[in-house]
């Protein structure tokens, strides 16, 4: 399938035209379009190795496992994350994967304790995350998030491109259900995350995750009880993380 024509980029019309011309796709076509003929050699996966970071990881070891994949290492997560992605790397042969790590010396002026996260998680996730990441992302058009509508509900209308600064993201498994994700994951016979068996069903920094209670939604572990629902990443960031 060939590209459309014009500009891919820079604006929520462009990504809602490519959100309607390509949503009867399912998760793996849409995502070798996008790896293949939208962004060739300009997109990344940006993955947390989380709970079900698995299943685009596997769909792009099929596509192709040298695509790019950035792994964010905050220097606060839990080591069964580490552990998680060093397997996964080795099981799928994934080729490119990159770890990103925060500026060393902004950490020893503004975090030399390690308790940002708790006077200040915004600017915590902001030095941790979003400036890695945007420095990491500036080679590509476009980057391939997990994101799905059922997590929470602010992520409810969550859509298949999205426009974000001047790159597009995208999200192949947004109308995915969790029975979608153990579906595949049982298909495929991938490995989990370890810590998804206590009930840690997204996985970020050991100080802001907590294991979900019977009813709750699959974030309602991160930032618990602090009025807090994302990391920044996802958030009207220009320029600025899949499951983070
Ligand atoms: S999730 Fe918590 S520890 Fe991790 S970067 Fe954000 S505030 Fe800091």
């Amino acid at each position: 399938m060939s590209a459309p024509e014009g500009s891919l980029f820079g604006d929520q019309i462009a990504a809602s035209r490519l959100a309607e011309r390509f949503f009867a796709l399912d998760a793996q076509k849409l995502l070798r379009l996008a790896i293949e003929d939208l962004f060739p050699g300009r997109i990344a996966l940006v993955s947390s190795f989380g709970a079900d970071s698995a299943v685009l990881l596997h769909m792009i070891s099929e596509i192709d496992p040298a695509t790019a994949v950035l792994f964010l290492d905050t220097l606060q997560l839990f080591p069964e994350t580490l552990v998680y992605r060093d397997k996964l790397v080795e099981q799928l042969r994934l080729t490119n994967v990159v770890t990103l790590k925060p500026d060393a010396r902004l950490l020893a002026a503004e975090d030399p304790d390690k308790f940002l996260w708790a006077r200040d998680p915004d600017r915590c996730c902001e030095i941790r995350k979003v400036l890695p990441l945007a420095a990491a992302l500036q080679p590509y058009d476009a980057w391939i998030t997990g994101r799905k509508r059922f997590q929470a509900a602010t992520r409810a209308a969550l859509p298949l491109f999205e426009a974000e600064g001047a790159r597009i993201k995208v999200n192949p498994l947004a109308a995915w259900t969790k029975a979608d994700v153990d579906a595949y994951f049982e298909k495929h016979a991938l490995p989990r995350h370890e810590l998804v068996a206590m009930n840690y069903l997204s996985i970020g920094c050991v100080p802001c995750t907590s294991p979900i209670r019977p009813g709750e939604d699959a974030r309602a572990g991160r930032w618990r009880g602090r009025g807090k629902t994302e990391c920044g990443v996802h958030v009207a960031t220009p320029d600025a993380g899949a499951d983070i």
